[in-house]
């Protein structure tokens, strides 16, 4: 990617207006999760310790621009990020004007502070230059270091790298060079698992991931889809039935491409969607009219073991059944598992992203355990649609501009 990266460039002494994702989970006014903001510091440390002055922006849930709702207030955010960035964290109460300028120019060598949140502020989600541009004033340098916002072009992530010199950094680094190494230069067989509720949500995404892979292993929901397509009925499963055409489209892609697609041969069906309900074994192709299935069957979790042993890249999304219903996220939690161990094995290179997906591995216990789990949700299936996200190509236009 050609950008400017911070971590090449001297940044003592400088103001780096930092746009990071802290939108992490907070109950009772404490962070629950630190991951994104402990991933997001280990990357900040050594840029303090050369002496940076970090202004941070984020946004922290959806408020209504207009309320200025204090629960969305990122001050609870403060103490777990002081703690990761190893410094005190001031809090400007604006993330624009005269009094979040003084706090931005009164910082030292090695200081950080944080801007109230980027979403009491209309300018940001309208991509506003004026805003922009009194963002702009707190700093010397931007710095995009939140992969997970880059596929929306808000002022914080397009506007900004328009006026000010412009700089990815060690996080978004990492995420992309991790992303990279399973979809741009991939090791073969790459395989992706790609499973979910609806084939119409992820129609960009089979049609990418097609075309660059040696397997697609299909389950969940969109699975159902295209054995309805190939004319089995789906009882009461989840299923799409104006998607057939697509269905065709795809399996054509495939084809020529040289992409096998590779289906479950038999579900796991119950009558009930309900934590516990009796299940049963049933072909594929031969749903009964009052059972819905919700996982794939032992014949097809064998099958789909078999081929990602064999793999050398693996790129997941989607789970393959209703996974957050005991029993049916058996198959989900199996090949998860394998997954989890073929990495161990140094054999493969895996990549699982998306909001389900991170949560159906820390069902499995394997959160920890792919090279690379991306928490970005939509940022993650548009790099899978082969997107150049807004928040990246603003960096890359910024270098040519320059
Ligand atoms: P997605 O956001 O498209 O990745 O979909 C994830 C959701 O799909 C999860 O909530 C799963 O419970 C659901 N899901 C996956 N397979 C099935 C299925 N066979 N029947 C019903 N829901 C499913």
């Amino acid at each position: 990617m050609d950008f400017l990266r911070i971590t090449d460039m001297d940044v003592t002494g400088k103001r780096l207006l930092v746009r990071a994702d802290l939108n992490v989970p907070v109950e009772d006014g404490r962070v629950t999760d630190t991951t994104r903001i402990d991933r997001f510091a280990k990357g900040m440390r050594p840029l303090l310790a050369q002496g940076a002055r970090l202004v941070i922006l984020t946004h922290f849930g959806r408020p209504d621009p207009c309320e200025l709702n204090p629960a969305f207030s990122v001050d609870k955010l403060r103490p777990a990020l002081a703690k990761a960035l190893g410094v005190p964290v001031k809090l400007s109460d604006v993330c624009t004007g005269t009094s979040a300028e003084i706090h931005a120019d009164r910082l030292q060598n090695g200081e950080a502070m944080l801007c109230e949140n980027l979403r009491y502020r209309q300018g940001e989600a309208n991509n506003d230059p004026g805003f922009a541009r009194e963002l702009s004033k707190l700093g010397d340098i931007y710095v995009n270091d939140a992969f997970s916002c880059s596929h929306r072009a808000h002022a914080s992530t397009d506007a900004l790298a328009r006026m000010m010199t412009a700089a990815a950094g060690p996080l978004l680094v990492e995420e992309l060079d991790a992303l990279g190494a399973a979809l741009e230069a991939p090791k073969s067989p790459a395989v992706a698992v790609v499973g979910g509720a609806k084939v119409s949500s992820k129609i960009a995404v089979l049609k990418n991931l097609v075309q660059k892979l040696d397997a697609v292993i299909i389950g969940g929901g969109m699975a159902n889809t295209f054995l309805y397509a190939s004319g089995a009925p789906m009882g009461k499963s989840l299923h799409e039935q104006d998607q057939s055409e697509t269905v065709a489209e795809i399996r054509a892609l495939a084809a020529e491409s040289g992409c096998e697609l590779i289906l479950p041969v038999d579900c796991m069906g119950a009558t009930e969607f309900k934590a516990g309900a009796a299940s049963q074994v049933h072909h594929a192709l031969a749903c009964p009219d009052d059972v819905m299935f919700l996982d794939a069957g032992p014949k097809s979790l064998a099958k789909f073991e078999t081929v990602l042993s064999q793999a050398k890249t693996i790129l997941w999304n989607g789970p393959l059944g209703a996974f957050e219903i005991p029993p049916f996220d058996h198959s989900t939690t199996a090949l998860a598992r394998c997954a989890a161990a073929a990495t161990h094995s140094g054999r493969v290179v895996s990549v699982a992203g998306g909001g389900d997906t991170v949560a159906a591995l820390n069902v499995a216990g394997v959160g920890d355990e792919f090279t690379y789990v991306s928490s970005a949700g939509g940022a993650f299936l548009e790099w899978l649609e082969g997107k150049t996200l807004p928040g990246i190509a603003a960096l890359i236009r910024a270098k040519k501009a320059a």
